[in-house]
């Protein structure tokens, strides 16, 4: 018999129910990417798909080398697996499920039709540690604030992750036979694509980083992260995979067992947002407390591109967005940096800002994005409160003092002294000169005065009403 396995955020052997079903099952199994072009779906991004098409030659080696053979089609996915069923004669389906109310939608009419067709179709768990649904309140509702939901997940038992399954092991040579956009080359040279780099990043992270997590993890100018995220983004590590081997390594470093709580608290953000998605209607444009459709957004071209460039005169900011462009990622505190500024000094839709990302992360995530940046700008669940405004000049003194991620990536202003490296504007002339630094010519002024933005985005908030 033949079984057909549908990839879709699940790039990876080991811990790969679906996959792990069909082998079990099936005596011939065939695994089949679509790129879809069901228009109910959302698009991937450019950087995204840059990711998604070295993941994919990384697996088809995989694959290959345990004797499965991975085809990667471009359509509708019913009409393409319609066709692969035919083509390979399949009587089984198996996929790992995915929870935006879009792809739900997808993947209950495609299990319609081949069910009644016969087909055995077959959904797995495998790409959050608990399903949105098994995890609820005392109320049997979902949850929206993150602390308890945090506790039952807790409390609750993660399933193991299952292994890789048997094959020929027939080693397979790696493929680089597409070409990259030529703006991709600057990001490769960031990032190591696949499952076997993902669980050397695990490995490496707990190894030598999860200590000084708790700590470390929000100065931007330090690698103190585990930088996981793309490769969770795609399965090429699953969070159960995560989850257990933590939990394995603070049993026998007990000392590490705080640290490692702290990261696993930020890994069930994770399953927070993918909480969200599933049970609220498109967060990706709805904002999760009414009241937010009112806000009187600006429509300001300049200031988007401007932010969108790095080019704000304010060096967190700029900093921040010039990391993502270049190499497809930005450090959690500075995003929510750039975040607040967008959606409240500038009141620019936090929709723009969640595009932006959403083409430019290499982790770009359906669930993660939208939930993120509605938190930062106060509309999503167990958010920031509206009148929590970050200033970027006082947050850049606290999280990257000497200026170290500034001078990272605004090079221009590498000459000025710490002092004034977060707010150039501030520096006396003198010191700019030395500095080579000629504000409006070698770098930008202010685009905005924070003080008085800061009020207008109160004034903005505060006339919303109550009701939420
Ligand atoms: P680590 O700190 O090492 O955490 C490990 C994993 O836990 C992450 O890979 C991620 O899966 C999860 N995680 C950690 N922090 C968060 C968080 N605050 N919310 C949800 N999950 C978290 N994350 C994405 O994966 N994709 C996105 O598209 C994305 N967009 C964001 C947009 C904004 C405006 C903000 C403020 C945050 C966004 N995040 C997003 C969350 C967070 O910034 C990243 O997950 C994190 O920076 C990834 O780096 P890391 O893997 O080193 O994180």
């Amino acid at each position: 018999s033949t079984a057909l396995v549908w990839l879709r955020n699940d790039l990876r052997l080991q811990d790969n129910p679906a996959l792990a079903a069909a082998c079990g099952q099936a005596e011939h199994v065939v695994a089949l990417y679509i790129h879809e072009t069901d228009e109910s779906l959302r698009p991937i991004g450019a950087a995204g798909r840059w990711w998604l098409d070295r993941s994919l030659e990384d697996m088809g080696a995989a694959l290959a080398g345990i004797g499965i053979a991975l085809r990667v089609e471009t359509g509708s996915a019913e009409a393409v697996l319609a066709k692969a069923i035919e083509a390979t004669g399949a009587s089984a389906l198996h996929w790992n499920r995915r929870y935006g109310p879009a792809e739900r939608s997808v993947d209950a009419g495609i299990k319609t039709r081949f069910s009644a067709a016969g087909i055995a179709t077959q959904s797995h768990p495998g790409n959050v540690l608990v399903e949105p649904w098994l995890i609820q309140t005392g109320q049997n509702r979902p949850y929206s604030v993150f602390t308890p939901f945090w506790k039952t997940l807790k409390g609750t038992e993660i399933p193991r992750p299952v292994g890789k399954p048997e094959g020929p092991s027939i080693a397979q040579p790696k493929g680089h036979n597409h070409t990259p956009p030529s703006w991709a080359l600057k990001i490769a040279h960031y990032w190591e694509v696949g499952e076997q780099a993902a669980q050397a990043r695990l490995t490496d992270f707990l190894a030598e980083v999860v200590r000084d997590y708790p700590e470390g993890r929000d100065f931007p100018a330090k690698t103190l992260t585990s930088k996981l995220s793309p490769h969770l983004r795609f399965g090429e590590i699953s969070a159960r995979q995560i989850w257990h081997a933590a939990q394995a390594f603070a049993h026998v470093h007990p000392e590490q067992a705080g640290a490692v709580d702290k990261f696993l608290s930020e890994l069930a953000w994770r399953d927070f947002s993918y909480h969200q998605l599933y049970h609220r209607d498109d967060i990706a444009n709805v904002p999760m407390h009414d009241k937010f459709a009112e806000l009187g957004w600006r429509h300001a071209p300049k200031h988007l591109q401007a932010w969108q460039r790095g080019q704000t005169g304010f060096p967190i900011i700029d900093a921040g967005m010039r990391e993502l462009w270049e190499t497809g990622y930005m450090h959690n505190r500075v995003r929510m940096l750039v975040a607040s500024f967008l959606s409240k000094n500038l009141l620019i839709d936090w929709r723009q800002g969640e595009r932006w990302f959403w083409d430019c992360l290499v982790d770009a995530d359906a669930a993660n994005n939208p939930a993120s940046w509605q938190w930062v700008a106060g509309c999503g669940l167990d958010a920031a409160p509206y009148f929590r405004i970050f200033n970027p000049v006082t947050q850049g003194e606290r999280f990257d003092a000497r200026g170290d991620y500034v001078r990272a990536w605004v090079p221009e202003l590498s000459g000025l002294p710490d002092k004034f490296i977060h707010q150039p504007f501030a520096a006396p002339s003198s010191v700019l000169a030395n500095a080579g630094v000629t504000l409006g010519t070698t770098y930008p002024k202010p685009m905005v005065d924070l003080k008085t933005t800061r009020q207008q985005a109160l004034d903005a908030y505060s006339a919303l009403g109550t009701a939420s």
